[in-house]
């Protein structure tokens, strides 16, 4: 496992993440393309475990930690509660 620190928070990550697989898998002729994609889908995997969407692709108040998202403490406490009950 790797770690890596970017300026980026998850939603525009995730976004830019979703425009490269999509360029990838309609206009690259990469060697090893499926590899590339796997990689992109697993940074987008960790984006939606730091910024978890709902069914309906909406963040809502779900809320942790590294969600980027400016809200108080306790709010942000009361939605990490309510994510590990469910
Ligand atoms: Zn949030």
């Amino acid at each position: 496992m790797a770690t890596y620190e970017t300026p980026d928070n998850p939603k525009a990550l995730r976004e830019t993440l979703l425009v490269a697989i999509h360029t990838m898998q309609n206009f690259s002729m990469a060697n090893r393309k499926g590899d590339h994609i796997d990689r992109l889908r697993r940074l987008v995997a960790e984006c939606d475990r730091k910024r978890p969407l709902g069914m309906d692709g909406r963040h809502g108040n779900r809320h942790t930690n590294e969600c980027g998202c400016d809200i108080s403490e306790s709010d942000r406490t009361a939605s990490i509660l309510r994510l590990k009950l469910n």
